[in-house]
């Protein structure tokens, strides 16, 4: 029985982690999980799988949770998710809230030596250095959650990291993936949720509209796997059937295929290296889908993924900027106070204007979190 901390459990990849407990009641118990504000879907979870420990964003979320359910324990902030992550009876930690806030949390667990779901992507891209630097260092694994991550994981399975030629990881394209660069400049917050492929959370919605989001994986595949980035290619798969691709020296092309549903690269990181049957996920049907198509990106039309490469190859504290910039600039959009394409706008002006450090610790990284997003926000006014 392993037992699981689920940072972010009433997410869209928290939920579907649940699922997949659900499923596996002889494998899996819930031991803590971790939520914002949203009580109406954390209750009847808490009532259903019974944590020891629950933690919350804030002090107010906290009084009105008590007064709804009895806990053994609740804990508030960053410090609670700590708790919750590092806590002797975990076993695997499952990091799936959305943006740079998990940071603190994966690093305090991975030195307790915890096992890592990781679906947290902005906590690589924020400080991949510090993170993988300490999993070296305690020995432990993290077992990426994010479909490309996961596809490239299994495609490496049994290789050798010097054989291989490069990574191809695939992009749907996102909401606005038949749109000119004019087409963009009029579209809505709903316009840009309608993804065509996957159901997920706002902010990574958004990312994929704007190809941010293939940027911030190139950097996180970056990390996990130590590819230099001109050995990380992407490339336009509109079907997300092939969720991604490792080429070796030789040739060969190793991907990894299956249905677009994320219970799939969740279980996969909790079962790892074994298999557990996942019954109500839809089989692959290629004769159904007859034909996958291939398209070559155009950093001209996605400047998002452009930036997210050159932050990546400049290293040091660029791509803490761009993960900050592109965070705030991704819920003022959500606000409805900036444009679509002010988003990009808006992360362009703060790499060009940073000044980088070469080399920065924990505390360098979340000042320059703070700043930048103070200042993409001081930009509204
Ligand atoms: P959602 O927005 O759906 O969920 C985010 C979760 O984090 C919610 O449970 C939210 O709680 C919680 N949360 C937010 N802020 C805090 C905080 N300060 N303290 C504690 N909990 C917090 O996001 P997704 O599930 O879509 O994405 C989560 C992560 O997984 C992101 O990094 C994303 O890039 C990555 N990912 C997601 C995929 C997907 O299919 N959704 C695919 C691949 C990667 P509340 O509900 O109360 O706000
Ligand atoms: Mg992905």
């Amino acid at each position: 029985m392993k037992r699981i901390a689920l940072l972010g459990a009433t997410g869209s990849i928290g939920i579907q982690t649940l699922d997949v407990l659900r499923l596996h009641k002889e494998e899996f118990s819930l031991y803590s999980m971790a939520f914002g504000r949203n009580i109406e879907k954390a209750v009847p979870l808490i009532k259903e799988f019974e944590p020891k420990i629950v933690v919350v964003q804030d002090e107010e979320t906290k009084q009105k949770l008590v007064r709804q359910i009895e806990i053994p324990s609740i804990l508030v902030g960053s410090g609670g998710l700590i708790e919750a992550s590092v806590a002797d009876a975990v076993d695997v930690v499952v990091n799936a809230v959305m943006g740079s806030v998990g940071l603190p949390a994966t690093l305090k667990a991975i030195e307790a030596k915890k096992k890592i779901a990781i679906a947290n992507k902005e906590t690589l891209v924020t400080a991949g250095h510090l993170v993988m630097d300490a999993a070296k260092t305690h020995g432990v694994d993290l077992l990426p959650v994010d479909s490309e991550h996961s596809a490239i994981y299994q495609a490496l399975h049994g290789e050798q990291m010097k054989d291989v030629h490069k990574l191809i990881i695939t992009a749907s394209g996102g909401s606005f993936r038949d749109k000119t660069r004019e087409q963009l400049e009029g579209v809505t917050v709903e316009d840009a949720l309608n993804h065509p492929n996957w159901s997920m959370g706002a902010k990574i919605t958004i990312d994929s509209a704007s190809m941010m989001n293939k940027g911030l994986e190139v950097i996180e595949a970056h990390w996990l796997f130590d590819v230099p980035y001109d050995k990380i290619h992407v490339i336009l798969h509109r079907e997300s059937v092939i969720h991604s691709m490792v080429e070796y020296v030789d040739r060969s092309v190793i991907a990894q295929l299956g249905t677009p549903d994320m219970k799939v690269p969740i279980q996969y990181a909790l079962t790892y290296p074994n298999r557990l049957d996942l019954p109500m996920t839809k089989q692959l049907d290629l004769e159904e889908i007859a034909s996958l198509n291939f398209e070559k990106m155009d950093f001209e039309r996605f400047p998002c993924l452009r930036m997210a490469y050159e932050a990546g190859k400049a290293g040091g504290s660029m791509t803490t900027v761009l993960n900050a910039a592109n965070e705030e600039a991704v819920q003022l959009f959500l606000e409805g106070k900036i444009s679509f394409l002010d988003i990009e706008r808006l992360i362009e002006n703060e790499l060009s204007k940073h000044d980088k450090i070469h080399s920065s610790d924990l505390s360098a990284i979340l000042s320059i979190d703070k700043t930048t997003r103070e200042r993409v926000r001081s930009h509204l006014n």
